[in-house]
């Protein structure tokens, strides 16, 4: 029997299956992904972004006149 070497589930450590690699099952493939929602993998919050006060371009073009 030459197994191929299998790989193991990062969230529970069971075998993982090809299917759902690299987790064991869809159920371990969410724990994963949760945890991006949860804060384990943090992303920097981005405050930079320029402030617009003005309308849309062209908005007030009536004060033109
Ligand atoms: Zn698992």
């Amino acid at each position: 029997m030459a197994k191929v070497p299998t790989k193991t589930c990062p969230i529970c450590g069971k075998p993982a299956v090809e299917k759902y690699r690299p987790f064991c099952s869809a159920r371990c493939a969410d724990v994963d992904l949760n945890r991006w929602f949860t804060g384990s993998y943090v992303i920097p919050a981005r405050d930079d972004e320029p402030q617009q006060d003005n309308a849309l371009p062209g908005d007030n073009e009536d004060d033109n006149i």
